[in-house]
């Protein structure tokens, strides 16, 4: 069956509508029986097909693996590229992983695979440098410093006046600035929403958490602006012990950004566009899910 991820949308719009709709009214996202079962996504029966067959050469290295490759983000032979829908993204995005991490195990992958042309993946230590840009460019992570998404457009043009400032030098300027009235700046920061906003690039770190600190701190990313997803509650199969369920997969901190995104700041009305970055992770956790339900005895995990 040909994906037609248009028409997907155009069947989804108004399931997708009235569920936004829910899901905006809630300061929490409540976590239901299935809570990926309202999305509006491409058709998985290439992912069931590639199941029921069994693994499949990478056409890259020509490793054994299921669905995709790990380690060349392609697809792997039994499940066709143009099968897989192609998701269009407002921003960039910079993943930067652990070492240390199991590539089998991330869903960083995921979003390399569905939206190819906004994603790219770095492996700490290599990473880019953000000081020249960190006007334009937020880390995704939790912490006491970090602010919620609806303010990121407030705080990076701060930083840009700064900036502006630091430039410009004199004396004067600054004082002359400084004494303009809360009014003033409300009145940028209604413009700057119109205009849309500031940010370009999204950085979020893909390891477990525990080695997540390490990356956080270095000084290439401490000057970033740190955002937090507060509100959401995972599914992610892999639920880390010890860590409260708002702390999210890779693929599910991106999705979740881009609709806050897309709806905070944009403020444009969310119509499931992104929906199909959850495209495998959606398939995979009902796989985990209805293994564990069949006496898996919670210990299944889906391997690559
Ligand atoms: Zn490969």
């Amino acid at each position: 069956m040909a994906l037609s991820p248009s028409v997907c949308l155009q069947e989804c719009k108004e399931n997708n509508a009235k569920f936004v709709e829910a899901k905006q009214s809630q300061t929490a996202f409540i976590a239901s029986e299935d809570p990926l079962q309202n999305l509006c996504l491409a058709s998985q029966d290439i992912l069931h097909k590639a199941q029921q067959s069994g693994r499949s050469r990478c056409l890259q290295c020509g490793g054994s693996r299921m669905f995709y490759c790990y380690t060349c983000y392609v697809p792997v032979g039994n499940v066709p590229t143009e099968q897989i829908p192609l998701v269009k993204l407002p921003l960039k995005i910079d993943i930067i992983k652990h070492p240390n991490e199991t590539d089998g195990k991330s869903t960083a992958v995921h979003a390399k695979l569905l939206a190819p042309d906004c994603v790219n993946i770095y492996t700490y230590p290599c990473i880019p440098e953000y000081e020249e840009r960190d006007h334009e460019v937020v880390l995704v992570f939790p912490g006491p410093q970090s602010i919620s998404v609806k303010d990121i457009s407030f705080y990076l043009q701060k930083r840009i006046e700064n900036k502006g400032r630091g430039n410009n030098g004199g004396p004067d300027k600054p004082s002359l600035k400084r004494k303009r009235t809360e009014e003033e700046e409300s009145c940028d920061l209604t413009e700057n929403k119109c205009k849309g906003t500031a940010l370009k690039r999204i950085v979020f770190i893909d390891s477990t958490w525990n080695q997540t600190n390490k990356i956080s701190t270095d000084e290439r990313l401490r000057g970033l602006l740190q955002v937090e997803l507060k509100t959401r509650k995972t599914c992610f199969w892999r639920h880390q012990k010890g860590k409260p369920d708002t702390f999210l997969s890779t693929i599910e901190a991106i999705y979740y950004f881009l609709v806050d995104y897309h709806t905070e700041l944009l403020r444009e009305k969310y119509r499931g566009q992104y929906d199909n970055l959850l495209f495998f992770y959606s398939f995979m956790y009902r796989l985990v899910k209805n293994a564990k339900g069949a006496g898996g005895k919670g210990k299944t995990e889906l391997t690559h």
